[in-house]
């Protein structure tokens, strides 16, 4: 497949803001693309190598590229650099450019997809002495001999600049019109994805087999299953008003999801983001390669401990040992302990559509009896009132944790989902808003005074799954230590896009920038008030009027665990809102 192809839908893509219209270009590109090559093409378009957990990141600096592109057109790299420092984006440099083609010879061949994705991934495995001269030169064997418009788009990936605004759903909505002529099936990719966290081998199996073999993926090791998700209670009466079975309280842990997969001496961790994280806990590993137990996928919590008393470290602490470059001295100041809570696969077994009271069960004869400082199950107890609740809550509370999850006992494993099964109950406050949110950065104020040359103040948003879209909900500036500023400022500038993002309804806000949707914060309000100007809950609650936090402030957690579809959804704030004339 020509990869002009690929880059004219591309730039179809990046010139729309309708929805509509990106899922009818990807529909139109599925259909030209050979089924053999559907899942290079589906990675590319998110900008990846591969699935999430086995993707490898190029690693190319602007300016090996800014070298590379010297090479391929005989441009000089200070004439590159000052366009780059005007425009912002090599992609677009390159694209204005008079792009010099002496370079190509009458002999070779257009550039296809194929080449693009081998070369592609050869740079991501290349590494050691002498790696960055051969990267530059297979950035610059891929520039010769094609147009601007391939050029454009060969930088914009290399880079991880290719910002079309496709999530997943938009891509699984392509696929099933386009292989089934049935929007409806989205439903049975999307149960596929949640267990396979693949696209690209689910595009393939579409394309090569049928929609039937796609219903037939299952569970299996090493590959990571999407995380079931809670909703979230005001207190613990209307939480145990939506639980349908038995009632099992467990504590909840401020720390970080990781789910287990082990078969033998094979031990690998991922996040709940699906990323591999197995070389962040050696001891948890050399733990469960000590273990008897073997042939399972389990899920818990990671919590940093204190040493001396053996409590709870709330988040914070975890992410300080997540960013120190020498593990060994991160395992020492940072002690942690894993708190299993779920098991989803056994001895060749999906446990998935078990009850959760049977899966609690398996979990307690295989893991129960272990004695060891690194493993323990959560604490869990039945409740059928609320006083046996906000006792525990109080025992939760003491030993350090957030809270508590309150677990359906009848309800099965719905890989993906945010159900009434599992309830999140962190500790309230009258009159404020219950808890901490967490939103998503979609554009920001350039600063002044202290600030200059940082961002001022950020918009941020809340997430409709229905809808897969992000609303605007306040803007905040405060709670940001000099440093933070710093870090987010540099993270945040790498995503920056030219427009809004088209999955953002943003109503009528003036941003200095607009950035892909991907930093998630965690933030601290307390009220939530109608307002004329933020989109979140727009027309819900009172005509013309959408949802805005008050006095928002940065908690000062970025919650590098979480992906923007896993933030705090318009419901919940709707839900938060209402609870307020509650009290
Ligand atoms: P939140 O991140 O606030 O949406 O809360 C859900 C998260 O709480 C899960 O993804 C887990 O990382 C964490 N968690 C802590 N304790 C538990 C538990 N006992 N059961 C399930 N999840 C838990």
């Amino acid at each position: 497949m020509l990869f002009l192809e690929l880059a004219q839908t591309f730039e179809k893509m990046e010139k729309t803001s309708s929805r509509l219209d990106l899922t009818q270009y990807l529909v139109e590109l599925m259909k030209v693309t050979p089924s053999n090559i559907i899942d290079k093409v589906i990675y590319l378009i998110q900008g990846k190598l591969g699935p999430d957990h086995s993707s490898k990141e190029l690693g190319i600096a602007e300016k090996m590229v800014i070298r590379s592109l010297s090479l391929a057109t005989g441009i000089s790299s200070s004439e590159i650099k000052l366009k780059f420092n005007e425009i912002g984006d090599l992609g677009d440099v390159v694209y204005k450019l008079n792009y010099n083609k002496s370079q190509s010879t009458l002999f070779s061949e257009p550039l296809t997809v194929e080449r693009v994705f081998d070369t592609l991934t050869k740079i991501a495995n290349t590494s050691g002495t002498g790696s960055l001269n051969l990267k530059i030169r297979y950035i610059t064997s891929l520039l010769n001999n094609v147009s601007n418009l391939e050029a454009k788009y060969l930088l914009k990936l290399i880079l991880g600049n290719l910002r079309l605004g496709i999530a997943n759903y938009t891509l699984m909505d392509a696929l099933a019109i386009g292989f089934t002529h049935d929007k409806g099936n989205r439903v049975i990719l999307e149960k596929a994805f949640n267990v396979s966290s693949d696209l690209g081998n689910i595009a393939r199996i579409l394309a090569q087999g049928s929609i039937e073999e796609v219903q037939s993926i299952s569970v299996s090791l090493f590959i990571p299953v999407r995380p079931m998700l809670a909703e979230r209670a005001a207190d613990s009466k209307e939480a145990l008003s939506k639980i349908k079975g038995k009632c099992l309280a467990e504590f909840k842990i401020d720390g970080e999801r990781v789910q287990v997969h082990k078969r033998g001496t094979r031990i690998e961790l991922f996040t709940r983001s699906l990323e591999n994280i197995t070389s962040h806990f050696p001891e948890i590993v050399k733990m469960f390669t000590d273990l008897d137990v073997d042939n399972f996928i389990v899920e818990g919590e990671v919590v940093a401990i204190n040493p001396h008393d053996q409590k709870f470290l709330p988040f914070q602490s975890l992410m300080r040992r997540r960013r120190k470059h020498d593990i060994q001295q991160a395992m020492e100041a940072y002690p942690v302990i894993l708190n299993l809570f779920d098991i989803l696969y056994h001895n060749g077994n999906d446990l998935m559509n078990l009850v959760f009271e049977e899966r609690r069960k398996i979990l307690e004869i295989n893991f129960g009896n272990i004695k060891s400082d690194r493993l323990k199950l959560v604490n869990q107890k039945r409740v059928s009132n609320i006083d046996e609740i906000d006792n525990f809550m109080a025992e939760s509370l003491d030993s350090g944790c957030e809270g508590l999850m309150l677990k359906d006992s009848n309800s099965r494993y719905r890989a993906g989902a945010r159900e009434w099964a599992w309830i999140k109950l962190k500790k309230e406050y009258a009159g404020t808003i219950t808890d901490s949110v967490d939103l998503v950065v979609l554009g920001a104020l350039y600063g002044k005074g202290r600030r200059v040359g940082k961002y001022g103040a950020l918009l941020l948003g809340s997430y409709s799954k229905e809808e897969d879209t992000f609303y605007t909900i306040c803007k905040v500036g405060t709670g940001f230590k000099d440093d933070a500023l710093s870090v987010l400022y540099d993270t945040l500038s790498k995503q920056i896009i030219h427009k809004k993002h088209p999955r953002v309804q943003s109503g009528n806000v003036h941003m200095d920038v607009w950035f892909e949707p991907s930093v998630v914060l965690e933030i601290i309000s307390p009220e939530i008030t109608l307002s004329p100007v933020y989109t979140t809950g727009r027309n819900m609650i009172k005509p013309g009027y959408g949802l805005a936090l008050r006095f928002p402030k940065f908690s000062g957690n970025i919650r590098e665990d979480k992906s923007p579809e896993d933030i705090t959804t318009v419901e919940e704030i709707i839900d938060l809102y209402n609870n307020q004339f509650k009290q």
